[in-house]
């Protein structure tokens, strides 16, 4: 597989050759930064973790150059950084024994220029070769501009795959921004219930994030907990660990469909479902 840089990886964990390792893929997770995979799709890595027939490949759009860094890691240079954030990115992978684990290397502001189409197109090859079921993004509503510009370009590249090469479902998920305020029959839900160990330690890899006081680790699992104990539906009453995403898979299907208006819609039902309760009891 070749992408548009030459500083892209693809990691495989156990080993197997690029390609037979990522076409065993069934669910692919498409995220801006090392460590989103691991927030917005612990859903999927558990459901294929120990199984033949089932196959999670991550894939990391950018290069981690601008991320935030403090104590042991203060001094690290851009490059350094970089290198620190690929090395726990390859940890995560082994820990959630992923079918590979891709780093696409790009700056942000090449993710967030629309103009380029140097990711969309690496993103189309992916989809090519990974045929995966199920992809899972960012969602619309996240508050992060480069979240929001990586669910724009999966979405560009899924649309111009021929309908019949198009993943079933696409899944927009939550980071920075979560969506508890989805009215519940727009929340799509995945049960988090089991190996909490498995989930601590996927997100505990991210040493040089989380030890300069960001504690993602127990914001993501603590937010799960949260989502379970407040999300009012009778099927999932013995949840104790819940992710939301928004449903994207009508955008896809249209390639049409406008997604201002698709996202517009899901915060008017938001909007009509306070507005009529405070009338009923008003
Ligand atoms: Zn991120």
């Amino acid at each position: 597989m070749k992408f548009y840089l030459d500083t892209a990886e693809i990691f495989v964990p156990d080993n197997l050759p690029v390609e037979e390792a990522l076409t065993r893929t069934t669910h692919l997770c498409i995220a801006a930064h090392q460590d989103d995979i691991e927030i917005i799709a612990a859903g999927p890595i558990l459901e294929c973790f120990q199984r033949d027939d089932k196959w999670f490949t991550g894939v990391v759009v950018t290069d981690g150059r601008g991320s935030p860094r403090n104590g042991m890691y203060e001094k690290y240079s851009d490059e350094a950084m970089r290198l620190v954030r690929f090395k726990e990115q390859r940890k995560a992978a082994v820990v959630g024994e992923y079918a590979a684990q891709i780093m696409l290397d790009y700056p942000s502001k090449v993710v967030k220029d629309g103009s380029s189409t140097f990711p969309v197109e690496d993103i189309v090859a992916l989809l090519k070769e990974t045929r995966p079921q199920v992809v899972f993004t960012h969602n619309l509503a996240d508050k992060h501009e480069t979240h929001v510009a990586v669910v724009l370009r999966v979405v560009t590249a899924i649309r111009s795959l021929p309908e019949n090469e198009r993943p079933q479902r696409l899944y927009g998920c939550e980071v920075w921004r979560d969506l508890d305020w989805m009215v519940d029959s727009d929340k799509t839900t995945f049960d988090l219930s089991q190996r909490e160990n498995l989930q601590a330690a996927l997100l505990g890899v991210y040493d040089s994030q989380i030890s300069g006081g960001k504690r993602y680790d127990l914001a993501s699992l603590a937010r799960r907990r949260a989502n379970a104990t407040y999300f009012a539906s009778h099927d999932v009453d013995d949840a104790v660990g819940l992710s939301y995403a928004m449903d994207l898979t009508a955008l896809i299907a249209d390639p049409e469909l406008d997604i201002q208006n698709y996202v517009q819609d899901f915060i008017d039902r938001f909007a009509q479902d306070v507005e009529a309760l405070i009338t009923r009891v008003l």
